[in-house]
């Protein structure tokens, strides 16, 4: 177990490399180890890194598996707190999986996991973040992993295109650059459930890139010189990329980088998440509202232009000092952006009953 200290308060959490204790059956010897993630591609890509590199846990003694029976040992929800919506969503998952094989043993790993300040039920045991950086992702861990549907979208076909809603990016090569935001953004609380912060050089990560077919660099908060080393790597290979969660400020540094590997027709889906297009909102989540408005109007138009599918997020219903804001229509949404989900503002408080109808108003 690790001890685990955040802002949330200080806690031993269990690890995958606790091996065959988690299921309390030491003598088991190997043990079958169902994962299921309700999370983002950051902390899925996590998952299938370590599987990558420990096809068996660092034991040897896990069969990781994506079908939950009555032979599962234990089960991992690798969860999300972006919203209580995504909590509600992350504890349903652990109750069905408990209600089913009650002998199960249940880990909440990913984001939710580190929220001590959220109660989990009580059969619920909390797994550190665990990661292998700088590990190519193999096949076989991809059909380890049971990726759930999103949970506002649940009947997204699988072969649906990649602006479908929930389906951008579930479907590329997910090239893991780094970890961590040290942002202070009011609303986001990544930077405490994302475990310890690191961030690779692309140097190390070529071979990766050429060698899997739709690739898309993924980061809690890529740097300038990452998306720039990234541009020149791709234009380089004439081999095009996609990028995701590059923060309003880092895409209008990365300006000329951008367009000119956008002009080549080599840069396919470009996320940034704006979180509002309201100036005073922005300042209100203690964004940079300059940098915004700068990559709406121009790095965003000028990608656009040129053929590249723009993608972001905004945060809906916030409230801010008894103020409620109002939402930007779906039109203008359309108009700017080729593909965009939104979150309904959470004031970071989880409460059961609240989430549930929430949930409820929001998505059923
Ligand atoms: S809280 Fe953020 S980083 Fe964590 S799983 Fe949710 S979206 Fe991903």
């Amino acid at each position: 177990m690790r001890d685990i200290t955040n802002k949330f308060g200080s806690q031993k959490m269990w690890t995958l490399s606790d091996g065959a204790k988690l299921s309390e059956k030491e003598t088991k010897g190997v043990i079958s180890a169902y994962i299921a993630c309700t999370a983002c591609l950051s902390v899925y890509t996590d998952m299938l890194s370590y599987i990558s590199k420990y096809p068996y846990g660092e034991n040897k003694d896990i069969n990781f598996t994506s079908h939950l029976n009555e032979l599962t040992d234990i089960a991992i929800v690798l969860s999300c707190q972006v919203t209580d919506l995504s909590i509600y969503n992350d504890i349903s998952v652990m109750q069905e999986i408990h209600e089913k094989y009650p002998d199960i043993t249940v880990y909440c790993g990913g984001c939710l996991a580190q929220r001590f300040d959220i109660p989990l039920p009580e059969y619920v045991r909390r797994m550190d973040v665990e990661r292998a950086e700088n590990t190519p992702l193999t096949e076989d861990a991809f059909t380890k992993i049971d990726y759930r549907k999103p949970f506002w979208n649940k009947d997204l076909p699988d072969d649906a295109d990649d602006l479908e809603d929930g389906n951008l990016f579930r479907h590329m090569y997910p090239l893991k650059i780094g970890a961590g935001c040290h942002g202070g953004c009011k609303y986001c609380t990544i930077r405490d459930t994302r475990g310890p912060s690191y961030a690779l050089d692309a140097t190390s990560q070529v071979q990766e890139f050429l060698e899997h077919d739709d690739v898309v660099i993924v980061c809690d908060a890529p740097s300038v010189k990452q998306i720039k080393d990234w541009c020149a790597i791709a234009e380089e290979h004439n081999k095009a990329i996609s990028f995701r969660n590059v923060e309003p400020p880092v895409a209008n540094m990365c300006h000329d980088a951008l367009i000119s590997l956008a002009k080549k027709g080599l840069l396919k889906i470009f996320h940034c998440p704006v979180q509002t297009m309201n100036e005073d909102l922005l300042k209100a989540m203690n964004r940079d509202a300059k940098a915004t408005f700068e990559y709406i109007n121009n790095t965003r138009k000028d990608l656009r232009e040129l053929g590249v599918k723009v993608a972001t997020n905004i945060i809906i219903d916030y409230v801010y000092e008894g103020i409620s804001y109002e939402n930007p229509s779906d039109a203008q949404m359309k108009e700017l952006w080729d593909y965009y989900v939104w979150n309904p503002y959470f004031d970071g408080k989880f409460n059961g009953q609240k989430a549930k109808d929430r949930f409820e108003h929001y998505i059923q």
